[in-house]
């Protein structure tokens, strides 16, 4: 629930709240609420001894709350205006609630499912072995160095056309049976005929809306170029190109500007740099300014 006054911020319904409203808990039971005063609560973890869960509210029960005080936003949406915090408790309940909703029958044998150990799982109504637990999907996004440790490999997927002129690390779903490292070698391959070496981890990060509405986690690394010729996937990538360390600079400092199309600016263009790049929010700037901090090539540096 986001408060509208005086700045957006997530705010805790008490149980006794609901209740007064004629909404009643129950721990086990469909996550679409066919009953009426029927929630099922999906328990996101502790803070402070109290016990904190989230419910999908059926629009009669924003409507008892009252929508002056209360609005619907998507989560995306939200992401310039709360804190991580915030941020990081509205994912989990998000996510959640995706899995929860596209996982109503079973894998196993087609029977609906229900939701038990307060969202922690969902059982089977015709085989209690049958059981399905809430997942998450890895995710590889890197940033690739030139080989003459002067650029950072960056790209626009076409799914991030519509957001205008926007540069971001690659990325790609882990595949079955492979590793991290060789995710990034492949994606790098495919999306712009790279070859690359030494990839390093340097660090991760839940990102609950992912494609599809599917919980990911992002993977982030850093990997050596062996080749500079872009050959450019242009079935999934709009744009791949090598980007100087003082151009990836200046886009940082700009990455939080009312201008960046992913904050929800114009994607007004500066005369001295076309592109964007992602806020701090997302892995992918932590990647770019890991990189960018370093006055020479990062491998050299590190190797
Ligand atoms: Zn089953």
């Amino acid at each position: 629930m986001v408060s509208t006054e005086p700045a957006k911020k997530l705010r805790w319904l008490e149980a006794p709240e609901l209740e007064n409203l004629g909404y009643t808990p129950s721990t086990e039971g469909t996550i679409n609420h066919t009953q009426q005063g029927l929630l099922t609560p999906l328990l996101l973890g502790k803070e402070d001894s109290v016990w904190r869960m989230s419910i999908e509210a059926p629009e009669a029960l924003l409507d008892d709350i009252g929508s002056s005080n209360y609005e619907l936003a998507d989560l995306r949406s939200l992401m310039p205006e709360l804190s991580m915090e915030e941020l990081a408790v509205a994912g989990h309940a998000v996510a959640l609630s995706n899995w929860h909703r596209s996982h109503v029958f079973c894998g196993k044998c087609g029977s609906q499912t229900l939701s038990i150990e307060v969202g922690g799982k969902r059982q089977c109504t015709a085989d209690p072995a049958h059981r399905e637990y809430p997942r998450t999907d890895p995710v590889a996004i890197m940033l690739v160095e030139s080989v003459d440790g002067k650029h950072a490999l960056l790209g626009r997927p076409r799914s991030l056309k519509r957001r205008g002129p926007v540069l971001t690390c690659l990325s790609g779903f882990i595949e079955q049976g492979e590793s991290i490292e060789e995710a990034v070698a492949r994606e790098v391959r495919e999306e712009a005929g790279v070859e690359v070496k030494n990839v390093h981890i340097l660090g991760s990060q839940p990102w609950p809306i992912g494609r599809g509405g599917s919980c990911e986690l992002m993977i982030g690394c850093i990997a050596q170029a062996k080749n500079d010729t872009v050959h450019m996937d242009d079935t999934e990538m709009e744009e791949v190109r090598w980007v100087s360390r003082a151009d990836v600079a200046k886009a940082l400092d700009r990455s939080s500007s009312k201008d960046n199309p992913l904050t929800g600016g114009s994607g007004e263009q500066h005369e001295d740099l076309d592109f964007f790049i992602p806020p701090p929010w997302a892995i992918a700037h932590h990647l770019i300014k890991i990189w960018a901090g370093q006055p020479s090539a990062w491998f050299s540096a590190k190797l």
